[in-house]
């Protein structure tokens, strides 16, 4: 799972230092799926369920799911870009959220934020917590900053499929859900909405979009459970 991470991870770094004024999501996708070829890594996202890319591409209003498209890129745009690697069976899976040139105040706190809640939610993941002590953390920092969190998809265990029990909500009261134990990986990832927590899906059938049309963002990395702090899978070596 290390070696699937870091694939991952890679990969997720290159469709962000991609993400400039003018490219598409398109490029960006094709781009990263030769890359996760060519480190003899599977593109995860390729045809699950049906997925029709090896990266999804939200772009500003857009939560998750977003199907890369030929829509160029313009000055201001955030985009989250989640993608997975399966390297020998086991499975990778990381987001981040981009801003095309330089992003709006608002844009780059909500951004900052999401990611941050990441990091206050596993806190939690060690042994003797159960996993809505997780959730409650994410939720506790979102709001404490004055924005949302999506309660219709979650995070989720992970290792020889992307998605396994248990489900990581963002959302929930502590001291709920399954015990934390040394072994577990888990893909942490909260989806972090500027306005309303509320969310639609597009005709598309894939794509999540806010509600009320504002601004989301989204982080995730896989880590493992450890005796201490919990390892994060999905890095590249230096973040
Ligand atoms: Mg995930």
């Amino acid at each position: 799972m290390r070696q699937a991470g870091k694939i991952a991870a890679a990969a997720r770094q290159l469709a962000g230092d991609m993400v400039t004024a003018g490219v598409t999501t398109k490029q960006i996708d094709k781009a990263v799926h030769d890359f996760i070829i060519s480190s003899g890594a599977v593109p995860t996202f390729f045809n699950y369920n049906g997925f029709p890319a090896s990266i999804c591409a939200s772009v500003n209003e857009q939560v998750i799911h977003g199907i890369p498209n030929d829509r160029p890129l313009q000055e201001g745009d955030i985009v989250s870009v989640d993608v997975g690697a399966t390297k020998d069976g086991y499975v990778g899976d990381c987001a981040a959220t981009f801003v095309v040139g330089k992003g709006g105040r608002e844009a780059e706190r909500l951004i900052a934020v999401t990611k941050q809640s990441f990091f206050e939610g596993i806190k939690f993941a060690r042994e003797g917590f159960r996993i809505s002590d997780i959730s409650h953390a994410i939720q506790s920092y979102v709001e404490a900053n004055g924005f949302s969190v999506v309660r219709e998809y979650v995070g989720h265990g992970i290792g020889t499929q992307m998605h396994e029990p248990p489900e990581v909500p963002n959302f929930g009261n502590p001291g709920h859900g399954v015990r934390i134990v040394r072994g577990m990986a888990l893909a942490v990832e909260p989806m972090v909405n500027q306005g309303g927590a509320a969310i639609k899906v597009l005709n598309d059938r894939w794509t999540v979009v806010t509600l009320d049309g504002k601004l989301s963002a989204h982080y995730e990395n896989t880590i493992l459970v450890t005796d201490g702090e919990p390892e994060i899978l999905t890095t590249t070596g230096d973040v």
